[in-house]
């Protein structure tokens, strides 16, 4: 896609479980080159969002079109298979297996979260060309000294990057990063920035869900605000900080 063409387009999207609406009429835009963030409180329902611009989760109504497609009747390996790729919060590194194999394993799963099953099929991986994908995208993270340490050996920055490369294991043009920032060290914040900052400026998109908000403010260009299932504030980094109703929903909750 060219810089600037809108990649992710969520129009409408609600989302109820019973009687609670955890999203309430969401439109958001995310562009090839941009990377925006999605904040609020707890419970405001950014993971319920997040599902449903991955296709892991149906809206009850609205839509989200992704390159223009609505993801109705997709599943989420069809989205990735589209150049959409997500991290998994809950999905864990193999510790004792090698941080190559570790991308190798979730590039050949890409769209699906059974890590561990397919650990069973490493030997085929080997005849097929997922581990030089895995090395050539180890590389552009900046992991290309650590192809052969254990996977658990690494720093807890390290492992986030690390998740980062299966992720763009296939070229994706939009990435979706759920808390990226959470339980890293300054310095970790500062190079896993560094990295989604050189991946803009190689065109793609990027969306991230993320409470650290001295992360968010340094390095994304625009922010959407959640409170109770709704957009409450959308706009610049600096316009979300002074923002009346947004201080309200951080302060006063
Ligand atoms: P956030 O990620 O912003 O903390 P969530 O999207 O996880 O918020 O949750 C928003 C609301 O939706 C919460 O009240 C939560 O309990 C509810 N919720 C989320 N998923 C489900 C589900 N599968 N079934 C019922 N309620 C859910
Ligand atoms: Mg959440």
């Amino acid at each position: 896609p060219e810089r600037g063409e809108l990649i992710l387009e969520a129009k409408d999207v609600t989302r109820q479980f019973g009687g609670l609406v955890a999203n309430k009429e969401m439109n958001l835009q995310v562009h090839a080159g941009e990377i925006l963030a999605l904040i609020g409180p707890n419970g405001a329902g950014k993971s319920t969002m997040f599902n449903q611009l991955s296709a892991v989760d149906t809206p009850t109504s609205g839509e989200v079109l992704f390159r223009g497609a609505s993801l109705k009747g997709k599943s989420s390996r069809d989205v990735a298979n589209l150049g959409m790729s997500r991290t998994f919060q809950h999905v864990k590194l193999l510790p004792t297996m090698t941080v190559l194999e570790n991308v190798a394993i979730g590039a050949h799963l890409r769209g699906s979260k059974g890590v561990i099953s397919s650990a069973l099929h490493l030997e085929r991986l080997e005849e097929t060309s997922l581990l030089q994908e895995a090395e050539r995208q180890l590389k552009r993270v900046g992991l290309g000294d650590y192809l052969y340490e254990e996977a658990g050996s690494l720093a807890l920055g390290q492992q986030r990057i690390l998740e980062i490369a299966r992720a763009l294991c296939a070229d994706p043009c939009l990435l979706l990063l759920d808390e990226p920032a959470a339980g890293l060290r300054h310095k970790e914040k500062q190079a896993l920035a560094e990295l989604l900052s050189k991946l803009r400026s190689e065109g793609m998109a990027i969306l991230l869900v993320e409470h650290d908000m001295d992360f968010v403010m340094g390095l994304v260009d625009r922010i959407v605000v959640m409170e109770f299932g709704e957009k409450i504030a959308e706009g610049l980094p600096e316009e979300i900080q002074t923002n009346p109703a947004v201080l309200e929903a951080y302060l006063g909750g």
